[in-house]
């Protein structure tokens, strides 16, 4: 049986690689499912490694798939930092040429921001990824420029709301034109405040999930609960931003969640009970990432 409701849709974020967690389901079998749904494409998401790498031996493997299988680097320590050279790679990382990473990610989990919330100890909390005041250093600059030159989508990571702001400023004076802004715990005067630099803002279906109330391992041995939002919220939350600008996805992948195809239609299925017309709908699931990570 297929569901539906999935036909045509982009799910760009999937954490369905290799993690040192269990997992509901491995990258083969996400894309079984998501060929057999005929979801138009899916991006890998890994706080381990880049996964354009994993994106490209599909490709070369399976030339008859549909499905257009994307990845990218989220620039945490263990997939090489904040580090120019480490983005560089990534961007030809394939069997493919002009094929690569779609995205490079500012930190996730090894943010300060993140690691106060996590009270983390100061020593790591002070070796921790942070956009200062006065702007972005040399090195992070250098990576704006390089997703400039070649339109990749910047995604902010998990950032201050201030230190997005700041990210996205620079970003945009360096020529960054694609940006994607992980938005589940931002206020309403941060997403109006981020509209004004013609954003795209993710809400996944994780952060009105069960997996909020459950401290998980995210990124090492440590245990963590991740802020949620709720429903209500949500949409009031969407509908500041705008549908024409909402990217949904599932980040769905860890084990206690469903897995990813479903969650993803329980997320969807969710937004309709919420109100948004079908065409507000088709923006958030199936046209606006097509085009933020140009997948035509
Ligand atoms: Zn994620």
């Amino acid at each position: 049986m297929t569901i539906k409701i999935l036909e045509g849709t982009i799910d760009n974020h999937i954490h369905c690689c290799p993690h040192i967690n269990k997992r509901s389901t491995d990258i083969f079998e996400v894309i079984k499912k998501a060929e057999q749904n005929r979801m138009y494409a899916i991006g890998l998401m890994d706080n381990f490694s880049n996964t354009s790498g994993y994106a490209s031996l599909v490709k070369k493997s399976f030339p008859k798939l549909k499905l257009k299988v994307f990845g990218g680097l989220i620039m945490e320590p263990p997939s090489g930092g904040v580090n120019f050279e480490n983005a560089k790679i990534a961007l030809n990382y394939s069997y493919f040429n002009n094929d690569g990473a779609k995205f490079i990610s500012f930190p996730t989990h090894h943010t300060r921001h993140i690691a106060k919330l996590e009270k983390r100890k100061k020593n790591y909390i002070k070796n921790c990824f942070y956009v200062p005041d006065k702007g972005p250093t040399l090195e992070t600059i250098k990576i704006l420029k390089l997703i400039a030159q070649k339109n990749i989508v910047l995604n902010t990571g998990h950032l201050s709301a201030r230190e997005t702001i700041n990210l996205i400023k620079c970003a945009k004076k360096n020529g960054v034109k694609k940006i994607l802004v992980p938005s589940n715990t931002f206020n309403l005067n941060t997403i109006t405040e981020l509209k004004k630099y013609n954003v795209k803002f993710e809400f996944s279906y994780f952060f009105i999930s069960k997996a909020t109330d459950i401290p998980l391992t995210h990124v090492d041995g440590e245990k963590h609960k991740i802020q949620g939002t709720n429903e209500k919220l949500l949409k009031i939350l969407i509908k500041t931003a705008g549908p024409k600008n909402v990217i949904l996805s599932s980040d769905c992948g860890v084990s206690i969640l469903p897995k990813p195809h479903i969650g993803f239609s329980k997320f969807i299925n969710h937004i309709q009970k919420l109100g948004f017309s079908k065409k507000e709908i088709e923006y958030m699931i199936k046209i606006n990432s097509k085009e933020l990570f140009n997948l035509k």
